[in-house]
C-alpha cells in the first residue's frame, strides 16, 4: 500500500471520484488498479500486466471482452444511429430482441419493457404488479413479499424488498414495508439442520406467512436459486418450486429476478429453468448484453399485459420510462450476446468447465483452515472465510480478511471481489480450463498468505 498517488488518472481519480460501494477513506489510502483495457477474459492495467477477470467485472461479462461479434454489432449499430427513443417510436434492434427474449425466456412471458439497470427492471416489475391488482380493481393487494437478506438493487422500491442491514440501514425510515419469509440457506447456516431439515422448515414458514398474507399480496420477488449479494446463497429447486405454487394459489404475482442469474451463470440459462418455474413477471440486466452496455428489462406474460389495455382516458397506461430504455446500441449488443450463445455453444461449455470449478473447490478450498463453507451453483461461488472452523466464528470485520485475501489473489494474476466475509468468484462463461485453475489457485494463494500470516 502505497497510498502515493503514481499516475494522472490516479490523482484525478483521488481528487474527484466517489466509488460506488466504497469506503472512500479506505480507497484513498490506497494504490488503486488501473485499468487500461482488457482482451477475451483478462484485464490489462496501465503497466500492462494481465488479470484474468474473476468476477466477470461484476457479474456481468459473459463472453469475454472485446468479443469480435459483439464489438462489430455495436460498430454497425453506430454507423445507423446511436440513440432515438422508445417513446413513441420503435427501432429494428428492440423489437428483435424483444422477440428472442419473449422466445428463450422461462415459461409464458410475452411482453418486454425495457429499462438501463437491474434495479429498474426491479422497480417496473413492481409497479407492474401492483397496478395490475389496481387495474383489476383488487386494492386490497398492496404488498410484496420477499425473502430475508434478498438484493434486488440500490433504489428505494428494489431496496424496500431487499432490505439489507448493512447496506441500508442509513435509508430504512424511505422504505416501504415488505412481508419476509426465511429462505432454507438461513436455517442450515444458523441452526446447522441438515439441507433437507433446513428445506422442510423453510417451507413451513413460506406457507404459514402465504397463510396469514397470501390476500393482501400483489406479488411474491425471489432471486431464483441463488442469493447473489447476500452472499451466493443457493436454495434447492424445490424450495422455488414451493414458493411458486404458493403465489399461484395465493392469486398473487411472481416476480424472478433473474438479473443475477440469468444468461448462462447458474449452468442453465435461465435459473428458473432448472426448477420448472413459470414467473409472471421476469427481470433481467448484467449479463443481458454480453455485459457490455447498460440494458435492462422486464417480462411479463400477456395475462398481466392485457389488463392494461384501455381507451386512453381510462389512464391505466403503465406510465413509467427512462430516457435510454432500449438504447439500440445496447440492444445490437445483446443481440450479438445471444448469437454468441448459439454459435460458441456457451451453454455446452459451461457445462464442461462448472464441474472442474466445483471439484477443485471441494479439493483445495473447503479443506483450508480458515473456509467455514464453499457455495456454488453453476459458476456462481461463494467462499465463506472465519476465524474459527468449528465454531463459524466470523473475523472481526475490521479485519477485513475477504477483502485483504481478494487483494493478494490479485498479485497472483486474478481479479475478485468480496461481499463481507465472503469471496466470490463469478468466472465469465468464456473462460477456459486453464484460467478456472489459476482463478482456484490464486484464491487459495490469497486466503492462505492473509489468514497463516
Ligand atoms: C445486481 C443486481 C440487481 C441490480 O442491478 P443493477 O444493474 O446494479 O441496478 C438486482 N437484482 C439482482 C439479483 C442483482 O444481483
Amino acid at each position: 500500500m502505497s497510498g502515493s498517488p503514481s499516475s494522472d488518472a490516479v490523482r484525478k481519480d483521488f481528487r474527484s471520484l466517489w466509488h460506488p460501494f466504497t469506503q472512500m477513506e479506505e480507497w484513498l489510502g490506497e494504490e488503486p488498479l488501473v485499468i487500461e483495457r482488457a482482451e477475451a477474459n483478462e484485464l490489462i492495467d496501465d503497466s500492462g500486466r494481465r488479470y484474468f477477470d474473476g468476477v466477470s467485472s461484476l457479474w456481468c461479462n459473459v463472453h469475454g471482452h472485446r468479443h469480435p461479434k459483439i464489438d462489430g454489432a455495436i460498430r454497425a449499430q453506430l454507423d445507423r444511429v446511436a440513440h432515438s427513443t422508445m417513446l413513441g417510436l420503435t427501432h429494428p434492434g428492440a423489437a428483435e430482441l424483444a422477440d428472442r427474449l419473449a422466445r428463450i425466456s422461462p415459461g409464458k412471458l410475452t411482453r418486454v419493457f425495457y429499462s438501463d439497470a437491474g434495479a429498474t427492471a426491479v422497480e417496473i416489475a413492481l409497479k407492474q404488479a401492483f397496478q395490475y391488482f389496481g387495474l383489476r380493481g383488487e386494492t386490497g393487494r398492496s404488498k410484496f413479499l420477499s425473502l430475508a437478506e434478498a438484493y434486488h438493487g440500490d433504489t428505494i422500491g428494489a431496496m424496500s424488498v431487499g432490505y439489507s442491514e448493512a447496506f441500508h440501514r442509513y435509508h430504512r425510515p424511505l422504505l416501504f414495508e415488505a412481508i419476509r419469509t426465511t429462505p432454507p440457506h438461513v436455517f442450515r447456516w444458523e441452526r446447522r439442520l441438515d439441507e433437507k431439515a433446513a428445506l422442510q422448515v423453510a417451507i413451513d414458514e413460506a406457507r404459514r406467512t402465504f397463510a396469514t398474507h397470501g390476500e393482501e399480496l400483489a406479488g411474491v420477488i425471489v432471486e431464483p436459486l441463488v442469493q447473489g449479494a447476500a452472499g451466493i446463497w443457493p436454495h434447492p429447486p424445490a424450495y422455488l418450486a414451493e414458493l411458486a405454487r404458493l403465489a399461484k394459489e395465493a392469486g398473487t404475482l411472481l416476480i424472478c429476478d433473474e438479473v443475477a442469474t440469468g444468461f448462462g451463470r447458474t449452468g442453465a440459462l435461465f435459473a428458473c429453468e432448472l426448477a420448472g418455474v413459470e414467473p409472471d413477471l421476469f427481470c433481467v440486466g448484467k449479463g443481458l448484453t454480453g455485459g457490455y452496455l447498460p440494458l435492462a428489462a422486464t417480462l411479463a406474460t400477456e395475462e398481466v399485459f392485457e389488463t392494461f389495455l384501455a381507451p386512453y382516458d381510462q389512464l391505466s397506461t403503465f406510465f413509467h420510462g427512462h430516457t435510454f430504455t432500449g438504447n439500440p446500441l445496447c440492444c445490437a449488443a445483446s443481440l450479438a450476446s445471444l448469437d454468441v450463445f448459439e454459435e460458441e455453444k456457451t451453454m455446452e461449455h459451461v457445462g464442461e468447465i462448472a464441474p472442474n470449478l466445483h471439484a477443485r473447490l471441494d479439493d483445495d478450498v473447503a479443506s483450508l483452515e480458515h473456509v467455514g463453507d464453499v457455495r456454488h451453483q453453476g459458476l456462481m461461488v461463494g467462499i465463506e472465510i472465519v476465524e474459527e472452523r468449528e465454531t463459524r466464528a466470523p473475523y472481526p470485520s475490521g479485519k477485513r480478511m475477504a477483502y485483504r485475501s481478494c487483494l493478494a489473489a490479485r498479485r497472483h494474476g486474478v481479479i475478485i471481489r468480496p461481499l463481507g466475509d465472503t469471496i466470490v468468484l463469478m468466472p465469465p462463461l468464456s473462460a477456459t480450463p486453464e484460467q478456472i485453475d489459476l482463478l482456484v489457485d490464486a484464491t487459495v494463494a490469497g486466503i492462505r498468505e492473509v489468514t497463516e500470516s
